[in-house]
């Protein structure tokens, strides 16, 4: 059985969130320990876009502390809900220019990062909040025009200009590969996203150890064979989507 069908199954069974985040739990732990990692190594972060603050609060009671979200609306919505330091915001969608401030007074981690000049507008803001901004670099492998991401060709040139900016500090990279449903076919793009944090890891353009964001529903156990030190999960976690929900990198740029 694929793991496609295991959420399948999961949502057809009707499993409650604490069911299903055990279940998460138990594949994170599994898949650490297949390739010798600990599961403490692995931050689940939860995808809450589209989902209720009550949703949020039950995963929030259940331990969760890391919540993504894929667009700042969002995030301005939520984000009074919950007491200062309960939630860990993450954002994980494309970040407009202007909506920046915002991203930068609210949000723990970036993951979005994709332009020098994105970095160095954050670098601003955050230097304005007296804050140190926790990014990740987003890198687009599959060379997909409608996703944003940074070209790997571009990587090492951008992570350089960002060692300049005193208020932004790139903790690692992030990866939105191409939807493929066999989770072993996206193994390549995990592995090469991996392959690029070494290789800038040797030349001191990430700290030691580095982030790996990567792995979704469909495919987090074989990123964190990969590497995934960060997994982001939607759907196993919470159920399908409503059929309006934006789906990864839609946003609009
Ligand atoms: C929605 C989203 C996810 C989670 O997707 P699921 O398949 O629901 O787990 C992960 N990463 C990004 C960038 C997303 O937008």
């Amino acid at each position: 059985m694929v793991d496609s069908d295991l959420n399948e199954n999961q949502a057809a069974r009707g499993m409650t969130i604490h069911e299903r985040l055990d279940e998460i739990r138990a594949r994170i732990r599994a898949a650490a320990k297949r390739c010798g990692r600990l599961e403490e190594d692995v931050r689940l972060v939860a995808v809450s876009k589209t989902r209720t603050v009550e949703e949020i609060q039950t995963l929030v009671d259940a331990g969760v502390v890391d919540f993504g979200e894929n667009r700042m609306q969002e995030v301005d919505a939520k984000y009074g809900q919950f007491e200062p330091g309960q939630v860990c915001w993450h954002l994980i969608g494309h970040l407009q220019k202007n909506k920046a401030k915002r991203a930068v007074e609210r949000c723990d981690w970036i993951h979005s990062v994709d332009t020098l000049a994105l970095a160095q507008r954050i670098d601003r803001l955050a230097s304005e909040e007296h804050k140190i901004q926790k990014v990740l670099v987003q890198v687009d492998l599959a060379g997909e025009a409608t996703k944003s991401g940074l070209p790997e060709s571009e990587l090492s040139e951008v992570l350089e200009a960002i060692d300049d900016c005193g208020h932004v500090k790139v903790e690692g990279l992030m990866l939105l590969p191409p939807y493929l449903p066999e989770p072993n076919a996206v193994r390549p793009y995990f592995a090469r996203l991996r392959e690029l944090a070494e290789q800038a890891r040797s030349e001191r353009l990430l700290p030691s150890p580095y982030q790996l964001s990567m792995g979704m529903s469909h495919d987090f156990d074989v990123a964190i064979e990969e590497g995934a030190t960060m997994v982001r999960v939607g759907t196993a976690l919470f159920g399908p989507r409503p059929a309006l929900a934006r789906e990864p990198d839609a946003a609009a740029h």
